[in-house]
């Protein structure tokens, strides 16, 4: 299977790299001029794409998604399998599989979770939305690429289930981090708070697997000054895709939209951009009830 691999950042140069290595013949290309090892680069989106069995993308969002379906779809082989792995709205999502598939071009929405650790170690989980039939022609890609991949639905599902995913994942950071830093203020051990949240009706990944506190739990980008790990503007970004599904389809979610606001203030008036999603915990450290 020849493969063009256009979006080749933090994620998609490692992703790549990847299929390289498991033997596919790759070629990739980037608006910056990158180079990944075993991947021949191209000249731009249009040669990357042109008698490719299959074409992934990781770009930044829905528009630029857009803008890059536009640039290749004439160059797009009859047949061929459009695998988009960045995270972008639902709604683009929808309407470039079916702007995709006007011209017999299968299209599938596979948003990552797992982060750059796991785009590097090949572990990254997939939740794809789109056909059967190609699904089963990128499973082999999957497995490569990351350990774990799920047919969650038609076009759109995908993203979809990584919004509601990470919709839980910002609600239950801020909770995670508020709670730890009451606990601080009522003289409690972190560690035995620890001990008790991660076997008790608190536990969640947050806490089992994330803890944001140094040197108590798993090892996370709390231990490392809080680098990202994952990053407070990406949680902005995916808090942001939620509401605005959620205003589409008129459902109701306040933790969602109060998790969006916190986050959008940490990154922009309270030094969070560039930190870990963690980094609310000495955010709330800090603050007084009435701040
Ligand atoms: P990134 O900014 O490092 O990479 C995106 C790449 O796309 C850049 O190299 C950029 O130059 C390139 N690009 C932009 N416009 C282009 C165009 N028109 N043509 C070709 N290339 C273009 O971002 P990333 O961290 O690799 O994330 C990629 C996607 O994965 C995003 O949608 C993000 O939300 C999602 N994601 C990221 C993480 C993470 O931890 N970084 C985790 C899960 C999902």
């Amino acid at each position: 299977m020849k493969i063009g691999f256009i979006g080749l950042g933090n994620m998609g140069a490692p992703m790549a790299a990847n299929l390289a290595i498991a033997g596919y013949e790759v070629v990739g290309f980037d608006v910056t001029d990158v180079t990944v090892e075993g991947v021949t680069s191209c000249s731009d989106a249009p040669s990357c794409v042109s008698g490719r069995d299959l074409v992934i993308t990781m770009l930044p969002n829905g528009s630029i998604l857009q803008k890059v379906a536009d640039e290749i779809q004439q160059s797009l082989k009859k047949g061929a399998v459009f695998l988009d792995c960045s995270t972008v709205d639902v709604d683009t999502a929808k309407s470039v599989a079916a702007q995709m598939a006007a011209t017999d071009i299968d299209m599938l929405d596979a948003p990552v979770s797992g982060g750059i650790s796991g785009a590097a170690a090949g572990t990254l989980t997939f939740m794809v939305g789109g056909t059967s039939k190609a699904f089963t022609i990128a499973e082999p890609l999957f497995t490569v690429m990351g350990n774990k991949a799920v047919h969650v639905g038609a076009a759109g599902a995908g993203q979809a289930v990584k919004i509601c995913n990470n919709m839980i994942l910002g609600v239950t950071m801020i909770a995670t981090c508020e709670s730890i830093a009451l606990g601080d203020k009522l003289g409690l051990d972190r560690q035995k708070l620890f001990d008790v949240l991660s076997t008790s009706s608190g536990a969640s990944w947050t806490v089992n697997s994330y803890f944001p506190a140094p040197g108590v739990g798993p090892a996370s980008p709390a231990d490392n000054d809080y680098k990202p790990g994952f990053a407070a503007e990406l949680m902005v970004k995916d808090l942001g895709l939620s509401q605005q599904a959620a205003e589409a389809v008129n459902a109701d979610t306040p933790m969602g939209a109060h998790a969006l606001a916190l986050y959008q203030k940490f990154v922009g008036t309270e030094d969070g951009e560039g930190r870990d999603f963690s980094a609310m915990l000495p955010r709330f450290s800090a603050r007084k009830r009435s701040t």
